[in-house]
């Protein structure tokens, strides 16, 4: 009975798996915060999104890690970036598989902050108009290379449109924008940090992350990358801000995703390992939480295991 009644139901259709590339490797690299995550090399990253596809999900969503960073970011829109290598080589293999890459500079700047910086003694500040620039090339050169959709991450003002624009200047009208509308300065994040090696060396990242105890001014930034050409919003991250996610699916309407990030990931993993919890319980019931919030798509760590364990 309560099968027949059952109002939320997951598929395969609803992950999306990170995947993280590294320049610096040539074997897989276990992260020790993220049990079953790993930074994968140029040759590898391709069979695992293969290996994605051949689950039933429908994207990854791709972060790279170049060999080398500077004050510039000049790794993030070189044509020969890791980005740009990696999203060449699985587009090869995978034509029809949707790759959606992330633009944002922390991890190809040497100070790890997400845009370009001016420190004046003490303060240091993220110039945004300098960084949307960087982002835009960015932007760009993934869509060169064959990017489906773009996922700025940096939540500098104005960046969704400028990106829009250029993108529809230079005959990539079909190239689309998942945007990190509603990113959170957030704890959780921690562990992200050790695989994509961008913890900033100095100053943190609240100047550009919103405030946990805001939840208005989230729905004036969903409503600005929307209104600024956001083909998909995303919440970030999940079950502590899944009020946010609730309000934003149903004020908008807009495709709408969540990330359920590493933080939040390395919890279930930790209490897994001691015996506390059920993780497969533990993660369906998160996962179908997140889908009655509102979640039209849900990027997590788990991706692959729950597309293989699930209807497509
Ligand atoms: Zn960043």
């Amino acid at each position: 009975m309560r099968n027949l009644v059952r109002e939320t139901k997951l598929s395969a259709h609803d992950f999306v798996l990170p995947l993280f590339v590294s320049e610096k490797i040539d074997k897989r690299r276990p992260i020790a915060s993220m049990p079953g995550v790993f930074q994968f090399s140029l040759k590898e990253v391709v069979d695992e999104a293969q290996k994605a596809r051949d689950s039933g999900l429908q994207a990854i969503l791709l972060f790279g890690i170049p060999a080398k960073k500077d004050e510039k970011a000049t790794g993030a829109y070189a044509e020969d970036g890791v980005v740009q290598k990696a999203l060449r080589a699985i587009k090869k293999k995978c034509p029809v598989f949707v790759v959606i890459t992330d633009v944002c500079l922390c991890e190809y700047m040497s100070h790890g902050h997400c845009g370009v910086t001016r420190v004046d003694g003490d303060h240091f500040h993220v110039l945004n108009d300098e960084t949307v620039d960087l982002l835009v090339k960015t932007a760009l050169s993934h869509a060169q290379a064959g990017t489906d959709m773009v996922a700025p991450s940096d939540m500098m003002d104005g960046r969704i449109g400028a990106i829009r624009e250029a993108l529809d200047t230079n005959g990539f009208e079909q190239t689309g924008i998942i945007s990190y509308a509603a990113k959170f300065a957030s704890v959780f994040y921690g562990p992200f940090r050790d695989v994509a090696e961008s913890p900033p060396q100095f100053g943190d990242r609240r100047s550009y992350q919103m405030d946990c105890a805001n939840a208005d001014e989230a729905l004036r930034e969903v409503a600005l990358d929307i209104e600024e050409g956001a083909d998909i919003v995303m919440v970030k991250p999940a079950l502590p801000y899944i009020d946010i996610l609730w309000r934003v699916r149903e004020r908008f309407g807009k495709p709408t995703a969540v990330y359920h990030v590493s933080g939040e990931y390395a919890m279930i993993k930790a209490a897994a390992e001691k015996g506390f919890l059920d993780e497969r319980a533990a993660v369906l019931e998160i996962m179908t939480s997140l889908k009655r919030a509102g979640a039209d798509i849900i990027i997590t760590y788990w991706a692959r295991e729950l597309a293989e364990s699930m209807p497509s």
